[in-house]
């Protein structure tokens, strides 16, 4: 099937969404956009630029997208980053920042980082900006993470990294530190169109669910994240195991790896334990490829988890709002935008606190219904792709119209 282009978005935000985007790009046409990240798939960031890549190559520029590659070593370094950044002390010897500046130095020579305007996702690619070629480009960092509280020490090693760029992008108010250059707000987003969230008839839900091995007798508690301690998912199984005792429910947490995380496997079992043999219980390891069965699991859920402790933004919540779901997430982060507390759905800080609004959505389905209903609401108004293109193509401009310079702050 071809990739659904611009155009095709129209029947869902209006012709005046596209008609501000295309003329935003009309401005830009030819300026040749590099993105690079550190895995092609799994994990939030691989999942925008698969869409918003070839979507900004249909709005006229010339658009790419870059993996750095990496080893073992690289990845254990940059998924530290990942947790310190987030708040949580890790130890990272001279050596392993050694090595990671190495490997940027490896990637920067093997990939064309040639264009007008190149965006770096997160911390692992963002030593490139070392090897930045010379020239009228526009380099900009985009930080997908929680980065209000970072371990001091690695921000100081970062810092010096980040002050190069000419630009940076977060996903909150509460994660930007303090820069030498303009820093932009710009929440992710999630493509309606794709696999993962397209419209799907009950019969395909009821096959991939059968296809999964998971029954429909019981309403169903869902959370999709990978396994990782941040996403705790060891926090959903006791929460969905005390609401259990009270509303009878099934609990499904899907998820896979991704390439640039080497906990997974580690947390996995955790969770397994944790849940021991209740047959109630279905923990699935997904392959990257799994947008099937995710969109199926989340249509067919009755109330939809995210029980993160940090999150940057949580694709998995638009994910399920756009679904119709009402979404009982951590109140952390990127999140506390996503939900609105009481009206598509919860906020909460503990286990207990997840437990009890699950049982009372449960309890309430006419009121689950009408949460879910302002949540696609709220999804289509802020959490979709082409609201994202429109904000990163006025970023672009401004910064490429001088703009910036009354930005600098
Ligand atoms: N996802 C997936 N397979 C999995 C787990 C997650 O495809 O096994 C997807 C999920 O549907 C969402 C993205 O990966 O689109 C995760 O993005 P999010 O912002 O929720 O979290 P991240 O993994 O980036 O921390």
């Amino acid at each position: 099937m071809n990739a659904p282009g611009l155009d095709a978005y129209e029947p869902i935000v209006g012709p005046a969404r596209i008609r501000e985007i295309r003329a935003f790009a009309g401005f830009l046409r030819g300026v040749r956009l590099l993105n690079v990240n550190s895995t092609a798939v799994g994990g939030g960031v691989a999942e925008i630029l698969r869409r918003a890549v070839p979507l900004l190559a249909d709005a006229g520029l010339d658009s790419r997208w870059e993996v750095i590659a990496g080893d073992g070593a690289f990845y254990r370094t940059t998924k530290a980053f990942h947790n310190a950044l987030q708040g949580h002390p890790q130890v990272i010897e001279p050596a392993e920042l050694t090595h990671y500046l190495d490997v940027n130095r490896a990637n920067a020579q093997r990939l064309d980082l040639d264009a007008d305007v190149v965006l770096i996702h997160d911390p692992q690619p963002a030593a490139l900006i070392r090897h930045r070629p010379t020239g009228p480009n526009t380099w900009i960092w985009r930080c997908h993470i929680d980065a209000s509280s970072p371990q001091r020490s690695l921000w100081r090693f970062l810092e010096d990294l980040v002050r190069r760029y000419d630009a940076s992008i977060w996903s909150m108010p509460q994660f930007t530190r303090v820069l030498p250059h303009p820093q932009f707000l710009i929440h992710p987003s999630i493509d309606p169109l794709a696999e993962k969230n397209r419209e799907l008839a009950p019969e395909e839900i009821a096959a991939i669910l059968e296809r999964l091995e998971i029954p429909r007798d019981l309403p169903l508690v869902v959370q999709v994240s990978r396994y990782d301690r941040f996403k705790d998912p060891v926090g959903v199984v006791r929460a969905w195991r005390l609401a259990a005792r009270y509303v009878p429910c099934r609990l499904v947490l899907a998820g896979g790896g991704a390439d640039d995380d080497p906990e997974g496997a580690q947390v996995l079992a955790e969770v397994r334990h944790e849940l021991g043999d209740d047959p109630r219980g279905h923990v699935l390891l997904l392959p990257p490829t799994a947008d099937l069965e995710i969109n199926a699991l989340q249509r067919a859920a009755a109330v939809v988890l995210q029980k993160s402790t940090r999150e940057g933004f949580g694709l998995t919540i638009a994910e399920a709002m756009w679904k119709g779901k009402p979404v009982i997430g951590g109140a952390t982060g990127g999140i506390t935008v996503q939900i609105l507390d009481g009206v598509t759905g919860f906020l909460v800080h503990s286990v207990e606190g997840a437990a009890y609004r699950i049982r009372q959505l449960l309890g309430q389905p006419e009121r689950a219904r009408r949460m879910g209903e302002q949540a696609r609401a709220l999804a289509r108004e802020r959490f979709l792709i082409t609201r994202h293109l429109q904000d990163f193509l006025a970023l672009v401009l401004a910064m490429r119209t001088g703009i910036r310079e009354l930005l600098v702050p």
